[in-house]
């Protein structure tokens, strides 16, 4: 029998957890014949209720969880881990400000990148999904000195699929004519969602919907505060999707992207389209074997220069304010 992937996921005992362990027992990142042992860290007071959700697990039967361990302890965690989810974090709460929220979630992410650095792998994988995710990630990456920068990822996947959700919807394609989407930047409101080199059944997706205050006034906006609207209608933050994106991310990042396509992810830059070096900021990439490679050679008009531009100076303000604090 195969040996278990090894799985940990933070923030376990968590909504988004709580979507996204069932999906990963049963198979939909490694597929039904490799077995996983998820390694599941919580802070110490949200323990007991993660004691439930692994009764619920065991309860499930499933033939691919090969084992379940769950703790407080960092360290202990993500030993011999060979991908980490790291969804947990500091929820901002009413009064904070942009600066507590990033202190908060510094002493988070400054402890998981060490621990990662000194228990994980060798073939260690990183996706970060908790908020603020690029800078969380960031931190994590600037804590990790023995781990390869390109191991970690922070997730925009959920606003890619939102914007091929939005463009199918609009157009009355399918999902799965839609290729080459983008989202540019932070998985923050200021994200550029770029449909200017999606396809539609091979056709220009900007061409075919042929209305560029639909994309400036409606698709750009709807995707970027989608998260806002399902909070408003269903009186609590997305989490089944954004459960399935991350494993959507996590599969790709490790069994490749699909030929003639390519997928969204936070990435360090290497200074690509004029992104500052460093920054994790999402790109177009392909992906193959557990490598990622940011698509090089898309024009980029003056319209998306702004858009991006913008993006990814707010993730340098957030590089400065944590730099600041002394967080990496
Ligand atoms: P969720 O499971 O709903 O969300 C977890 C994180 O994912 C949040 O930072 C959230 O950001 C983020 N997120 C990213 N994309 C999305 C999206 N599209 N929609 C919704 N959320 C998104 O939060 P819960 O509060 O239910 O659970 C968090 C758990 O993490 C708690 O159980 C807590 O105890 C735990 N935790 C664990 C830590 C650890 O393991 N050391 C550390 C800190 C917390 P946003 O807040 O912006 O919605």
């Amino acid at each position: 029998s195969k040996t278990p992937v090894k799985v940990a996921v933070t923030g376990a005992a968590g909504q988004i957890g709580y979507s996204l362990l069932f999906r990963i027992a049963s198979g939909a990142l490694f597929g039904p014949d490799t077995p996983v042992e998820l390694r599941l860290l919580e802070i110490t007071p949200a323990l007991g209720a993660l004691e439930g959700v692994v009764m619920e697990l065991d309860d499930c039967a499933f033939p691919t969880l090969a084992g379940v361990e769950i703790g407080d302890d960092a360290n202990t965690i993500f030993d011999g881990a060979n991908l980490a989810l790291l969804v947990g974090a500091r929820p901002r709460t009413k009064g904070m400000e942009r600066g507590d929220l990033l202190e908060a979630n510094g002493a988070i992410f400054t402890g998981q990148g060490k621990a990662l650095n000194d228990n994980a792998a060798d073939d260690i994988r990183i996706g970060v999904t908790g908020n603020p995710a690029n800078t969380n990630a960031l931190i994590a990456m600037t804590n990790a000195p023995d781990i390869p920068r390109e191991r970690f990822s922070a997730l925009t996947r959920l606003d890619h699929n939102r914007a091929i959700s939005q463009l199918a919807a609009k157009t009355g394609a399918s999902v799965t004519d839609i290729t080459k989407m983008t989202i540019w930047g932070n998985h923050s409101a200021t994200q550029y969602p770029d449909i200017f080199h999606a396809e539609i059944a091979g056709k220009n997706a900007a061409e075919v919907v042929g209305d560029q205050s639909w994309i400036e006034n409606d698709f750009i906006p709807t995707v970027a505060k989608r998260g806002a609207a399902i909070i408003e209608a269903r009186g609590s933050s997305s989490a089944a999707s954004a459960a399935s994106a991350t494993i959507d991310a996590a599969r790709d990042w490790l069994t490749g992207s699909k030929k003639d396509d390519w997928v969204s992810m936070a990435v360090v830059s290497d200074g690509s389209y004029g992104v500052p070096e460093g920054l994790i900021s999402s790109f177009p990439v392909t992906t193959s074997g557990g490598s990622w490679e940011i698509v090089q050679g898309l024009e980029i008009d003056d319209f998306s220069r702004t858009k991006i531009d913008a993006s990814t100076a707010e993730l340098a303000e957030e590089r400065d304010a944590v730099k600041e604090l002394g967080l990496i």
